[in-house]
């Protein structure tokens, strides 16, 4: 468990990627400078913690992108406090992203292993979310809701209509759409009924399952 100058040298370097890939809020360059990706990944993977690359983790899952975390992040506008659902908990990666930015993050994970080994393994890093939770993301969290901002962080299908239903009025939904490729979309609501939608190119996720798939 630890995080040494040339892990965070390496971070500088991965910074300057992501960058060059078009990302430019300051806030969550910073962000991805903090987050030792490397602790989130088995020991075996270290070498390429800071290649900006998915890389597979437990139970057949991913660590994201560091772009496509960034991309998304930027998309949703965190600010100080922010009360944010996520889908997909994973690795934890993403959620520590989203703590470093000061956010309040919920976060559903629909695999118990990962559930299991992200819980334990967040606060030890200092990352601490208000709430984990191993459930069905597609179904958000009622209990919890509303929330200022919704990412979902697997590939999926259609919208779930519960997404759109839990986030607040000006709050934004960010979540990639599709069965193969994914197009990013992001939506805003504007009033009870209304949701301005935009879409923001194709991307490939793991993709979001019901809970009696496997
Ligand atoms: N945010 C993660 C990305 C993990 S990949 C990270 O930074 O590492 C997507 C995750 O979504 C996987 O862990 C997968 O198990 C989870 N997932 C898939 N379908 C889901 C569902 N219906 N509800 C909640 N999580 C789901």
């Amino acid at each position: 468990m630890k995080d040494l100058p040339k892990h965070k040298g390496l971070r500088n370097q991965l910074v300057k990627t992501i960058k060059r890939k078009g990302i430019t809020d300051e806030k969550v360059l910073n962000a991805i400078s903090k987050v030792p990706r490397h602790l989130f990944m088995d020991s075996g993977f270290i070498d390429f913690a800071y290649q900006d690359n998915a890389f597979p983790i437990a139970a057949d899952q991913t660590i994201s992108q560091p772009y496509t975390v960034a991309f998304q992040t930027e998309l949703l506008e965190i600010e100080v406090g922010d009360k944010v659902l996520e889908i997909g908990t994973g690795s934890g990666y993403q959620t520590a992203v989203l703590i470093e930015l000061k956010a309040e993050v919920y976060s559903i994970e629909r695999q118990k292993e990962l559930y299991e080994k992200t819980r334990k393994f967040l606060p030890r890093l200092g990352y601490v979310a208000k709430k984990l939770n191993f459930g069905d993301g597609y179904k958000g969290w009622s209990e919890y809701a509303p929330f200022d901002k919704i990412l979902v962080t697997a590939g999926a299908p259609f919208v779930p209509k519960p997404l759109l239903s839990q986030l607040k009025i000006g709050g934004r939904l960010v979540i990639p759409v599709g069965d193969n490729v994914q197009t990013m979309t992001l939506y805003i609501r504007k009033g009870e009924k209304d949701f301005e939608k935009h879409e923001l190119g194709e991307f490939r996720f793991v993709p979001m399952l019901k809970e009696s798939q496997k």
